[in-house]
């Protein structure tokens, strides 16, 4: 097994995790009934997509992503 020569540095291991960090979720107002929702996703409030109602409002997807 490999084994390190030596110990990672406090600062080698801060230099590693700089990339680490996790982004903030993205999110738009959806142009139908202002709900946040998923960019290029159908809005899971309204079910509009692209200016048309694509899935029956009342009805949930099942696979919908709620924002
Ligand atoms: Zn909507």
């Amino acid at each position: 097994m490999a084994v390190p020569k030596k110990k990672t540095s406090p600062s080698r291991r801060g230099m590693r995790r700089s990339h680490e960090a996790l982004r903030a979720e993205a999110y738009v107002e959806c142009g139908n009934c202002g709900e946040l929702k998923r960019p290029h996703h159908i809005c899971s409030h309204c079910g509009y997509y692209d200016g048309r109602e694509v899935v029956p409002s009342g009805k949930t997807l099942k696979s919908a992503v709620y924002v």
